[in-house]
């Protein structure tokens, strides 16, 4: 098979030459021995897009191997720190020459808007990028007192090796760059695995990887399946660390298969059901807003989207009509235009399961109060979702349902709120509006989540740490958190003086 596919764009009948093999050494090779691919789909047109290759678990050996060479040799303690920081800027430059040509491709293979994949996915991408390159010449550890007279103890953050890295496909250029950033400013070499579903986009930012000036072996990319590469990842025995974004029924197994093998490091960024509270001294209109937006957003393909919303019994009814007037303002549909929020959900399996979740909500005794019917045409398209009249115990309030469907309650007092937001199994995000400061201290204390948002929804920043509680996940990515993923500490003792009788 060629090296190569094109694409072509619909809005300017463009063509798009997308690398297809497999990215080892800074080269795009075939599997070494396989001859399966991988077959995208636009989700928006559920017409095929193309074909890339599909590693194999041979092919991943490959790939570590060229990370392991490239850490011993070009990379790890051979490189500076200055060095590494010139190299991600330049890739951040890269990156935002060809936002809109990445925006394009990730839009039809993911289904996000083009213009919420260019300004947002990959305007945070390329700042995330430029904020650890400022950190790569700060990677510090401490100096410790022993003994003033004979001895030093002193700490390296020594770079952590080679990393599997394991993304989804609901943010395939914002998870890129989420992993790649901190590991490559701490030293690390990589072997990434984008979702079986979005492969594109991380092979086009390969070739970047090629033009910035990173040595070959530093960065590798292998599509795969999940259970072939990911798990030939995740079991590696001379793999050191690896971080992975997705299910948390996954995340339980790559936890399972680092212990099995070489008990490598793993930080794991998890699914969640996430609550949002509404009291009444709020600001109606603007939580109403940040309430649509945190289920809506992503077509609801979010890991903290709000999707379980409470709502204080003496405002309620006001604030629901609201809510659902915002809602229904979102535009769906064709991702090329400027004006589009919403796209398509990603694939028939995801598609299915979110309309087995609505019909689960309304045979459980939920009532629908916008959408919640099929959409006639082609693609994955759902309507945003409302669901009243919830329980507790209904599958629609305890799954992560990964799609633009909201469940709404009502509660009478804080502790009420508290107990209904914590009830779950999850602790990723959750939010809260209120005007009254000190109860918005004391319910932020009392939110079991790893990311709680005050008169706000769902805004993440590239020097703030991310990450869950309970089932959604450990250790964090984002902000200087993120460099403890990526590093070892090693102490050193030092004795000038002291002599052994
Ligand atoms: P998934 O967890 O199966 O896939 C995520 C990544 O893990 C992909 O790259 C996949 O190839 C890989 N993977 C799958 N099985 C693996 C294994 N055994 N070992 C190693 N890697 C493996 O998620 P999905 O099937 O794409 O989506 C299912 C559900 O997961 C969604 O409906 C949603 O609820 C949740 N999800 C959460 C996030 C998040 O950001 N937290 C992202 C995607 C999906």
């Amino acid at each position: 098979m060629a090296q190569t596919a094109r694409i072509v764009i619909p809005a300017t009948n463009r063509e798009v030459t997308i690398p297809s093999g497999l990215f080892i050494n800074n080269q795009f090779v075939p599997s070494a021995d396989s001859q399966e691919l991988i077959h995208t789909i636009n989700p928006a047109t559920e017409e095929p897009l193309c074909s890339v290759v599909a590693g194999s678990a041979k092919d991943i050996d490959i790939a570590v191997a060229a990370a392991r060479q490239a850490f011993k040799t070009t990379w790890g303690k051979n490189v500076t720190g200055f060095e590494r920081s010139r190299l991600l800027n330049k890739l951040a430059d890269l990156m935002e020459r060809d936002a809109q040509a990445l925006a394009e491709v990730e839009s039809l293979n993911n289904g996000k808007p083009v213009r919420i994949a260019r300004d947002f996915d990959i305007g945070d991408s390329i700042q995330c990028l430029r904020y650890y390159a400022g950190w790569a010449d700060k990677i510090l550890g401490q100096t410790i007192e022993v003994d003033n007279k004979t001895k030093l103890a002193f700490t390296r953050h020594d770079p952590i090796g080679v990393c599997g890295q394991i993304i989804p496909w609901n943010y395939p250029i914002n998870m890129w760059a989420w992993k790649v950033a901190p590991a490559l400013a701490c030293g690390c070499t990589i072997v990434m695995k984008p979702s079986e579903l979005t492969p594109l986009t991380a092979l086009m930012l390969s070739q970047l990887i090629v033009e910035a000036g990173f040595p070959p072996g530093v960065v590798n990319t292998v599509p795969s399946l999940g259970s072939v590469g990911g798990a030939a990842l995740a079991s590696h025995k001379d793999v050191d660390k690896v971080a992975f974004t997705g299910s948390t029924i996954t995340g339980r197994k790559i936890m399972e298969a680092a212990a099995k093998s070489n008990l490598k490091k793993v930080s794991l960024e998890l699914g969640g059901k996430s609550p949002h509270l509404v009291f009444e001294s709020a600001d109606l209109d603007q939580a109403a807003n940040w309430a649509a937006l945190g289920i809506l957003y992503n077509t609801g393909q979010d890991c903290t989207a709000g999707s379980r919303l409470y709502v204080q019994n003496s405002i309620y009814d006001k604030f629901v009509s609201l809510l659902v007037e915002k809602s229904k303002q979102l535009v769906v549909g064709d991702g090329f235009d400027e004006k589009t929020a919403g796209g398509p959900l990603v694939s028939k399996t995801q598609y299915d399961k979110v309309m087995g979740y609505i019909e689960s909500g309304k045979s459980q005794g939920a009532k629908a109060i916008l959408g919640g019917e099929k959409r006639p045409g082609k693609g994955y398209f759902v309507d945003p979702t409302i669901f009243t009249d919830i329980t507790q115990s209904m599958k629609i309030v305890q799954e992560e349902i990964f799609g633009p469907v909201l469940s709404v309650g009502r509660f009478s007092t804080e502790e009420e709120a508290i107990t209904l937001a914590n009830d779950t199994t999850y602790g990723l995000g959750a939010g809260l509006h209120s005007n009254d400061a000190n109860q918005c201290m004391r319910v932020s204390s009392m939110l079991e989540a790893g990311t709680v948002w005050i008169n706000q929804y769902n805004l993440l920043n590239n020097n703030v740490p991310f990450g869950g509680k309970k089932q959604s996940g450990i250790g964090r990515e984002l902000g200087s958190y993120a460099l403890d993923e990526y590093t070892s500490v090693k102490a050193v003792h030092w004795n000038f003086g002291e002599k052994l009788d």
